[in-house]
């Protein structure tokens, strides 16, 4: 049959999922909420783990802690609302064994179900009980007396719930539109000589196991995320994302870039009133960076270092290149806080060499605006330092030659990107440098910027005291207090950040605010000051204003401080809850002490009991000040979303793949990509369709 070897003439890529039995709007508005638009997109929803309902297990065989079902009839019924409502369900099976069936919550007709002799079908985890086995909520089905009960053939998977959609209708759906699969070859884009190599199903059989696994699967090699089905997912879904931001990067370098040569008198002047020489890290990496910006391309450059590394006067100084060159540029900054503090440091370091630095920031409105706009636009600007503000469209540079965007984890992809186009005029785009003080594991480095090429600064500026780190328990709050007392009698400052993970912008202002108040109680002689996310920009920049100049001796405050403050006559840290947050977060708090000559400390206040996870992150903490070794533990204990925040890179947005995980495929994936460019491109850009689809962009595509 010639002609049905053809591939489907419709495309499941864009074939929405309304094309399937029983979707309508309603139905498909549940699965849009989800990010669920396509038949493909179902296809790529895979379980989160399964249930085996193939076999039924006699009571008493159940063994704690593992999942089973089990066929039984209900014996007694109980109800108790001691202190809630309580349902239980006494059943036993010809193992004459019993076991209890808990629920705390149930409806009426939930309640009228259970008559004693009934049969039952359960499925769920035995626990021991006050008597014998029990099972809190498990899934179950009543069947007619008759009856037999239905042992399934497959695993049943469990899906990432859908809002709106139970468990059973997903499950159908994707069933649906696993039946528009399209035969092996017409679905397939991995090489045969690659599958072959590393013994990979094809996709279709790896997207029919994954849903409808057989009943001898390897459960164990699923529940590890190892399954040849789900590394084969993996390893495509990698490539594709590793080839979406290769292409980027070979994109942009087509349009090309003013190179930058001026003769360096102006970076030499702003090195000359510096009041230090710059270490050998920090000299190294400004010359890639001038090289790079010396060239007809774009230069698209990561600059990694650790918290108080340097990477603001590497920064200036290739702004100096720029501005010698007559040219712009722009410096953004994720938050209004961060910078204002690199608008203070640019306007000292350069203005008194003649140099223009505007400010713009979401604040900055009226007449106030349009001046800076005015002055972006006509070039008289040299320098314009913002926040997102950046990006808008009104914003036009006259001959923006090099953007900056620092501390770069919390910017996504894509306002990077955002901030390149701004340079374009005809064919050019801005060289681009970006900064970040979150160390990142190579091989992760390597997928997370595969568009950036990476300088590291490994060498802190010289007369640093490493910070020496404690942990404490909230019990002994009163020793800590003291110990803030006795150091700001030292004329020390001190930081006390109040953290709450998960709550709200406000919740963790309110905190700081009793937390302020309580502290100003206990310690009466000195002057406080409090800084949250809350505050309005004028009152939280006044704020640091004073406590940079040493007015204020302690500053409670939430984590809006994590980011780039610099207080160098701070010299103790306070965390609360530091048990709560992750290492790269308590390594980014901590960074703002240790910035001065004195010995400088960090407090890690904890909540008791600690759990074995929490004592060893905190002993990590205690034992490390190296950002690069604290970045890899944070890997090993918590996983890449935590490690590049989650939601602000791409990264952590995998469907399958799991950076830690997978991270022995990537030498694999980086390999085949580069392969795949130069020689199958149109493959490539159908992997990257397939995966990555519309959130990626190409500039100038
Ligand atoms: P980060 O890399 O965290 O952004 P900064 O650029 O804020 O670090 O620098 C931290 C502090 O170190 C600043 O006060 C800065 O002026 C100072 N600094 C930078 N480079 C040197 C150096 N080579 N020698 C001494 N101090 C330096
Ligand atoms: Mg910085």
């Amino acid at each position: 049959m010639p002609k049905r070897s053809n591939a489907p003439t419709v495309d499941p890529l864009s074939q929405a999922v309304t094309a399937l039995p029983g979707v309508g709007p309603v139905v498909a508005g549940k699965l849009a909420a989800r990010g669920l638009l396509s038949v493909q997109d179902l296809w790529l929803h895979l379980p989160l783990r399964y249930e085996d309902r193939t076999r039924v297990t006699p009571i008493a065989n159940l063994v704690p802690s593992q999942p089973a079902q089990v066929e039984a009839r209900v014996e007694a019924v109980e109800r108790s609302f001691r202190y809630r409502p309580l349902l239980r369900v006494v059943v036993s099976d010809d193992s004459r064994g019993t076991l209890v069936l808990r629920f705390f919550h149930f409806g009426k007709a939930q309640l009228a179900q259970f008559v004693p002799g009934r049969r039952i079908l359960c499925y769920g985890e035995a626990r021991p009980g006050q008597h014998g086995l029990e099972m809190v909520h498990p899934s179950y089905r009543l069947l007619a007396d008759d009856a037999d009960a239905v042992i399934r053939d497959r695993l049943d998977p469990v899906y990432p719930a859908v809002e709106g959609l139970g468990p059973q209708s997903l499950s159908r759906l994707i069933g649906e539109a696993l039946r528009l699969l399209p035969p092996a070859e017409a679905l397939e884009l991995l090489p045969a000589d690659l599958r072959a190599r590393l013994q990979l199903p094809t996709l279709r059989d790896a997207l029919l196991t994954a849903h409808r696994p057989p009943p001898d699967a390897d459960l164990a090699q699923f529940a590890l995320g190892v399954h040849p089905a789900q590394r084969r997912l993996a390893l495509e879904e990698l490539l594709a994302h590793h080839l979406s931001l290769r292409r980027q990067r070979i994109a942009l370098r087509a349009h090309g870039a003013m190179p930058v040569r001026p003769p360096g008198k102006l970076a030499a002047a702003l090195g000359k009133r510096l009041k230090f020489k710059l270490t050998g890290a920090q000299q190294r990496v400004l010359e890639e960076v001038a090289r790079d910006m010396s060239r007809p391309e774009p230069m698209l450059r990561l600059v990694q270092g650790d918290v108080g590394s340097g990477k603001t006067v590497v920064a200036a100084l290739a702004a100096a290149n720029a501005v010698e060159a007559g040219r712009q540029v722009a410096l953004m900054a994720p938050t209004e806080l961060l910078a204002e503090q690199h608008l203070a440091n640019f306007r000292a370091w350069l203005e008194p060499l003649g140099v223009q630095v505007a400010w713009l920031a979401g604040k900055v409105t009226g007449k106030a605006r349009t001046a800076a706009l005015a002055e972006i636009a006509s070039g008289r600007a040299q320098v314009v330092v913002g926040t997102h503000a950046l990006m808008q469209d009104k914003v036009v540079f006259s001959s923006l030659a090099l953007a900056i965007v620092d501390e770069q984890h919390r910017f996504g992809v894509h306002q990077r990107l955002a901030l390149r186009d701004k340079g374009l005029d005809g064919s050019q785009v801005p060289h681009q440098l970006v900064m970040t003080a979150t160390p990142i594991p190579r091989t992760l480095a390597m997928s997370a910027y595969a568009d950036l090429d990476v300088s590291v600064i490994d060498e802190m500026p010289p007369g640093r005291t490493p910070v020496t780190t404690v942990a404490v328990s909230g019990e002994r709050r009163g020793e800590v207090v003291e110990r803030i007392r006795a150091a700001c009698a030292e004329g020390r400052q001190a930081y006390w950040v109040c953290t709450l993970i998960e709550e709200s912008e406000e919740v963790e202002g309110q905190a700081a605010q009793s937390t302020f108040e309580q502290l100003g109680q206990l310690l009466p002689e000195l002057r406080l000051g409090l800084l949250h996310g809350r505050m309005k920009p004028a009152e939280k920049q006044a704020v640091m204003a004073r406590f940079k100049a040493g007015e204020l001796q302690l500053l409670v405050a939430t984590t809006v401080i994590e980011v780039g403050v610099d207080v160098p006559n701070a010299s103790l840290m306070i965390i609360e809850n530091a048990e709560r947050l992750g290492l790269a977060q308590l390594h980014q708090l901590r960074g703002r002490v240790g910035r001065g000559a004195a010995a400088s400390s960090c407090v890690l206040m904890y909540k008791p009991p600690l759990s074995a996870m929490a004592r060893e992150r905190l002993e990590v903490m205690r034992a490390s000040t190296d950002g690069f070794l604290i970045a890899e533990k944070d890997l090993e204990l918590r996983g890449p979303g935590e490690l590049l925040g989650t939601r602000q890179t791409g990264l952590a947005s995998f469907r399958v793949a799991d950076l830690v995980r997978d991270a022995g495929l990537l030498p694999t994936v980086h390999e085949v990509a580069e392969t795949l460019l130069a020689e199958q491109p149109a493959l490539a850009d159908r992997l990257v369709r397939r995966w990555v689809g519309g959130a990626a962009r190409f500039a100038g595509a």
